[in-house]
């Protein structure tokens, strides 16, 4: 691609989880069992004379709901890597979990990107089931409702480039229209798989993690991320601390808040 120059990615991050333990982490548990705690990421794509947003983060009153470690807003968090939520043109979302889709107030002019079946799974017949409702928030999947009617949502069927160098894939799997996004960067193809791996240990080790719609495309799925990455190292979690320890800050004074998803890995 060279046209093109390469993307900067940073994980912007924003709430923890400090109670979750391995045995929740993984489908069937774990037989070592120990703290395994997540992160709460968003994530930003710059480059090019545009800045895409992956994923918003839920706000301070979800963490009191879910129990979740609030650090920051993911507005506070993007502003401190010189982005302005205010000026965004376009959020991909990867699914309609709590964790992926709130602060829907954040991005007034954003359009937002999703699958269709993303929104016909939260909005139909599988929300019947607790089970499978467990991971969402209604207040959630009503905005994205109000945001299609407003004109505002564009959907999206497989796989499609949303920009040059920077395109979503529908793996399904953990929700059922999860998409994942691939970007162009200096260390060619990275992936930011959101929850088609929780952790570098889901993906490496073939063990999903325990929430999901399907465990066939779960793992399908891993298979389908290493695929897409130039390189194995270059397909990025969605939840796991360890990116914090692997990646640089954004900038000094950032350490423990965003990180360079596109440069070499520690
Ligand atoms: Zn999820
Ligand atoms: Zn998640």
């Amino acid at each position: 691609m060279p046209e093109l120059q390469p993307y900067e990615i940073h994980a912007v991050r924003y709430a923890h989880n400090a109670a979750a333990t391995r045995n929740e982490n993984f489908l069937g548990g774990d037989p070592h069992d120990g703290p395994m705690p997540l992160d709460y990421f968003v994530w930003a794509i710059r480059g090019n004379a545009r800045t895409i947003i992956v994923d918003t983060g839920f706000d301070p009153e979800m963490g009191r709901k879910r129990k979740r470690q609030f650090l920051r807003s993911p507005g506070e968090g993007l502003k401190c890597i010189g982005i302005d939520p205010s000026g965004i043109e376009d959020i991909i979302v990867s699914h309609m979990h709590y964790d992926h889709c709130g602060n829907y107030d954040l991005f007034p002019r954003a359009r937002y990107h999703m699958q269709d079946t993303e929104m016909a799974y939260c909005t139909g017949r599988c929300m019947c089931h607790t089970t499978l409702r467990l991971p969402f928030e209604v207040e959630d999947v009503v905005a994205m409702v109000r945001k299609v009617f407003e004109g505002r949502v564009t959907f999206h069927d497989g796989d499609q480039e949303i920009a040059p160098g920077i395109s979503v894939h529908k793996l399904g799997g953990h929700s059922k229209g999860l998409q994942v996004v691939r970007v162009w960067t200096r260390r060619g193809w990275t992936v930011l798989a959101s929850d088609a791996s929780h952790f570098y240990a889901n993906m490496e080790q073939r063990r999903p993690f325990h929430l999901l719609h399907s465990v066939e495309d779960t793992l399908e799925g891993y298979r389908r991320l290493y695929e897409l990455a130039s390189d194995r190292a270059n397909v990025l979690p969605g939840h796991d601390p360890l990116v914090l320890d692997r990646y640089p800050a954004s900038a000094p004074g950032l350490e423990g808040i965003s990180v360079r998803l596109d440069a070499d890995p520690r």
